[in-house]
Formats: structure tokens, C-alpha cells, sequence
């Protein structure tokens, strides 16, 4: 059986199987294309748990795009705060003031253009909330099409996407929001990336050509992992008075966000060392090895003291730094 073929044959039991067995999830409830995009962005490299309540928060600031855009950039990263990757509430800000001004783009190349806004969720937006025939590939899509089909390509391979975007596409049906979710419901409750995926209470348990061979776990291939950088770095929780010295990162990873400070190796002497801890924070790229200390010592310099209240009113500390947050009190 061909690719096209199976997906066709597989698309009315995905849509019966979702109707059945989809979460109930925040977002799904009644929504307008701004609430499709502020979940999408935070769906994006997070854990639907960890997004759930924060989402609900973030709409409840934050219920239209006009709301979005009048608030300061400080507000929406504090709102912002445990989702990590910063960069997609700038983005999710600034694509709320072109909405405010101009309405939500109606096609898919003006979703494409929002700030923040890639392939991926240009594809979701405008199905879900559009009703276009759009498709959303990413990574858990490709794993159950991978497996669906037994298809041995790379996926970490140019063109991958794409490939697999261009065959969906002609298999859209005008429901076309309900799809998409199906795929990705069914990717992340049934068709999970690890560990044996759960193939009895699948809907293309006939259809899949990688259970059939008892190869589900084969699926999807994957090129050669890039081994991140090892960065090791200092980073000082400086006290002084009740107060606690912060930084805004002025480049590279976590720019623009509040921290303590941070020193690529050894950082210089401030004054007297109080505690010392080891802690980790993975990136993307990039591991940030950390030795941490709480150092006594005078305001000084070009940092922002703030008191704990402060700190945790205020700013957004990144999870990066969570490790040595409990030295603020
Ligand atoms: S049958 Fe198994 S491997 Fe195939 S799509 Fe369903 S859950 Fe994934």
C-alpha cells in the first residue's frame, strides 16, 4: 500500500478515535486565533503539564491581543515565568501589537510573517484557527508518519518536513483544525516517542506498517546527535543588606532577561563566601556547568539590587538559575 493510500485509510478512524479519547485541555475550549497562538508558542518545546495552568493565567492578563500589546515587556516575561525559551513572549508581545493594529492575518504566509511564528505553527494556527488546510509537522508527527509508513529517511534531514508536510497536505479533509490535533493528540498520548508506544489503543493498529513488522521502535531515524557545548561558568548570588544583585543578560542565551550574576569560569573575589552548590542547566545547544555561591558583601556596580519580594513580584528568574533561587529569602 502506498503512503497516500494509508494516510487516506487512516484519516476517518484518527478523527473517530479523537472525538473519543482527545484531553480535555484548556485551549480546547472556546477560542479565538490569538488564544490558537498564545497556546501554540507555549506549546512549543514545553510540556503540555507545564503549560496548562500557565496558560490559563496568561489569558486571564492577557485576554486579547490589544491587552497583550499595551503591556510592558517585564509584565508579559514575569507572566512568562517556568515556560522558559523567553524569546517566544517578545515574540508573542510584538506579534500581539501587529494583531492590535492591523487584525489577525487571515492567510498563511501573514501568520508565517508573525514574529516567532516558523512552519510549524503557522501550520497549526491556521487550521485550527482558520479552518485551512495547513499542515503542522513537527516532531511528533513525524514519528507516527514514520512509523505509519516504516519509513527509514532521516528526519533530522533538509527537506524531511517537508516531504512529509507536502503528502498530508493532500490528504487535509475540511475539518481541518480537528486533524491536526488528531495527529498531534495522537503522537503524544498513544504514539509516544519513548518507551513501547501504545499500539492496542491505536487507531491505525491495522493500518501500520511499523507494527506489522513489530519494528514500532525503529521509527523515526535519526542522523548524528551534535554533542553540546560544555560551558562552565560561576554564578554569585550576591547579598547585601537584604538586597540581591541581578542582571539583565545583554547577549547570547537568555538575552535580555533578568539574572544573577554570571561569569564564564571563575568569577572575581566580592566579598565573603557563605555557600557553594554544583548545579546543571541543559540548553538546546549548550550545558551550563555551574558552581554557584552566596557571597556576603556591599552593593556595588552595575547590578539591580532587589529584595526577595522584589525578585519574586517582579522578575523573571529563568529555570536556568532555579537552583540557587533558594538562597533568596
Ligand atoms: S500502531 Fe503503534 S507504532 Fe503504529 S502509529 Fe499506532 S501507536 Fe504508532
Amino acid at each position: 500500500m502506498d503512503e497516500l493510500t494509508r494516510l487516506k485509510r487512516g484519516q476517518a478512524p484518527l478523527l473517530e478515535w479523537y472525538r473519543r479519547a482527545r484531553r480535555d485541555l484548556p485551549w480546547r475550549g472556546e477560542r479565538t486565533p490569538y488564544s490558537v497562538l498564545v497556546s501554540e508558542l507555549m506549546l512549543q518545546q514545553t510540556r503540555v503539564e507545564a503549560v496548562k495552568e500557565r496558560y490559563v493565567r496568561f489569558m486571564e492578563r492577557f485576554p486579547t491581543a490589544e491587552a497583550l500589546a499595551a503591556a510592558s515587556e517585564d509584565e508579559v516575561l514575569k507572566c512568562w515565568e517556568g515556560l522558559g525559551y523567553y524569546s517566544r513572549a517578545r515574540n508573542l508581545r510584538r506579534a500581539a501589537e501587529i494583531i492590535a493594529k492591523e487584525g489577525f492575518p487571515q492567510t498563511w504566509v501573514g501568520v508565517r510573517s508573525l514574529p516567532g511564528v516558523g512552519d510549524y505553527t503557522a501550520g497549526a494556527v491556521c487550521s485550527i484557527a482558520l479552518g485551512l488546510k495547513t499542515p503542522a509537522v513537527d516532531g511528533n508527527v513525524l514519528r507516527i508518519l514514520t512509523r505509519l509508513f516504516a519509513d527509514g529517511q532521516n528526519i533530522d534531514e533538509a527537506g524531511a518536513k517537508k516531504r512529509f508536510s507536502d503528502l498530508l497536505e493532500r490528504v487535509y479533509p475540511e475539518n481541518a483544525g480537528e486533524f491536526t490535533e488528531a495527529l498531534m493528540e495522537l503522537g503524544a498520548i498513544v504514539c509516544v516517542p519513548n518507551g513501547a508506544p501504545m499500539c492496542g489503543a491505536c487507531p491505525w493498529e491495522g493500518l501500520c506498517a511499523a507494527h506489522a513488522e513489530g519494528r514500532e521502535e525503529a521509527f523515526p531515524v535519526h542522523g548524528e546527535k551534535r554533542a553540546r557545548k560544555i560551558v562552565e561558568a560561576t554564578v554569585l548570588v550576591l547579598r547585601a543588606g537584604g538586597t540581591y544583585a541581578l542582571e539583565k543578560r545583554e547577549g547570547g542565551l537568555l538575552k535580555g532577561m533578568y539574572g544573577f550574576p554570571f561569569f564564564e569560569g571563575e568569577a572575581p573575589e566580592f566579598g565573603k563566601t557563605l555557600a557553594v552548590k554544583r548545579a546543571k542547566h541543559v540548553f538546546t545547544h549548550v550545558e551550563w556547568h555551574m558552581t554557584g555561591k552566596l557571597v556576603e558583601t556591599e552593593r556595588f556596580g552595575p547590578y539591580l539590587w532587589a529584595s526577595a519580594e522584589e525578585i519574586e513580584e517582579r522578575y523573571a528568574i529563568p529555570s536556568a538559575f532555579k537552583a540557587f533561587s533558594e538562597w533568596v529569602k
